[in-house]
């Protein structure tokens, strides 16, 4: 285990001028107070949906297109729900789109936003009313080993999920190609071999056919693990200049490094573990849940076997997945700050890890001026300012 330094944040103008701290503020707090009106109202249609009666109303209609058939009816009941849930959210969804096109970040239209947006939709849907539908249909037929065998398959699903995700799903929604072979290739697969990663390759997303906003990440499990760089990151990817400041190669490698220490501690697997062992907890208690007569009484359901269990169920998650939501995102933010110091004692860069979340910042437009709730409840990743300081307070040590 190693110690991670966790400085508090500087202040934004400690590492940007008013002005930069001001634009990217003045396009970051409207788009959260958006965003989590719109969290806001899906949680409010869900419990519509499956506490009050003219939502089961609703839901009923629907499923009774398909009669008596049980297995029908689950399904009908789940899409349901999933349409309203898509239908009201598309406008919030929309309203971020136009946002992000004012302010020059995305670079297609509204039609190739909502094709996107219905591809995204779609992997929802299926990821969706698969699972929960042999959960509902589980339930009514109690096959042997019940409940138990509905905990191993929810965690045998996530981990599928996260070996298979990189192949099956990531391709939807962009195209990848390696990184061409050249000084900056080199420099990642010497970079990966120091930091004694085996990376069979670094991939290139076709970003910049969305956005100009960067990014890079790693996926997979076994086999399909890989280092994702974004095409919009590459841009700028160049030599040294004269003047001895950081290039946009080094900034390439000092973001891979940050991936690479993900790799090398495992962050995927064991997040994939943490969520498949929490998939398996999840389905345990809503199945102890529904079998409480005043939870059957206020869903409105005889049991977890009820075909008309969905909406009751989604609102389950949703709630559940909030409360979860500060627990995860800490591990998450600790996790980050790792791979930041990591990435730091790998390259000795600071002034790049610096000139990294300045870039980081302004390109993507970051709140630097965080609401610290929101942090707490949600943010995956430490402040742009306390991932500055982090990169200070190593360059003081050395
Ligand atoms: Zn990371």
């Amino acid at each position: 285990m190693i110690a991670v330094p966790r400085p508090p944040a500087a202040d934004p103008l400690a590492a940007f001028t008013e002005d930069e701290v001001r634009a990217c503020v003045d396009y970051a707090k409207p788009r959260q107070r958006w965003g989590l009106a719109g969290y806001g109202t899906d949680l409010l249609v869900l419990a519509a949906l499956a506490l009050t009666g003219p939502g089961r109303a609703v839901v009923r209609g629907v499923a009774g297109l398909a009669g008596t058939w049980a297995p029908g009816r689950v399904v009908l009941a789940t899409l349901a729900v999933l349409a309203v849930r898509a239908g009201v959210g598309l406008p919030f969804s929309i309203r971020a789109f136009r946002q992000d096109a004012r302010a020059g970040l995305a670079t297609q239209g509204l039609g190739g936003f909502l094709r996107d947006w219905a591809k995204g939709r779609a992997v929802g849907l299926v990821l969706t009313v698969l699972p929960l539908a042999a959960l509902v249909l589980g339930a009514r037929w109690q096959p042997p080993g019940w409940p138990l065998v509905a905990a191993a398959v929810a965690a045998l699903l996530v981990l599928a999920l996260a070996v298979a995700g990189p192949v099956l799903i990531e391709p939807l929604f962009n195209r990848f190609s390696p990184l061409d072979p050249g000084p900056l290739r080199a420099r990642l697969l010497e970079l990966a071999a120091t930091m004694r990663v085996p990376v069979g390759d670094v991939l290139v997303a076709d970003a910049s056919r969305r956005t100009t906003r960067v990014n890079a990440y790693v996926s997979g499990l076994g086999r399909t693990r890989r280092v994702v760089v974004y095409d919009t990151l590459l841009a700028a990817a160049g030599p040294r200049p004269p003047d001895g400041s950081s290039s946009g190669s080094d900034e390439v490698t000092l973001v891979v490094a940050h991936e690479l220490a993900h790799v090398r501690h495992r962050d995927v697997l064991w997040g994939t573990v943490g969520a498949a062992a929490l998939a398996a907890v999840s389905v345990l208690a809503a199945i102890a849940l529904f079998d409480l007569a005043p939870v059957q009484r206020a869903l409105g359901v005889t049991g977890l076997g009820d075909p008309l269990a969905a909406p009751g169920l989604l609102l389950l998650a949703a709630v559940g997945g909030l409360a979860a939501a500060p627990v995860a995102s800490a591990i998450s933010r600790w996790a980050e700050a790792r791979a930041d110091w990591v990435a730091l004692e790998v390259t000795r860069d600071p002034a790049t890890a610096v000139a990294v979340e300045r870039r980081l910042a302004l390109e993507n437009r970051a709140d630097l001026r965080p609401n610290r709730l929101l942090m707490v409840m949600f943010a995956s990743h430490p402040t742009t300012m306390a991932r500055i300081a982090q990169a200070w307070h190593w360059a003081e040590r050395h």
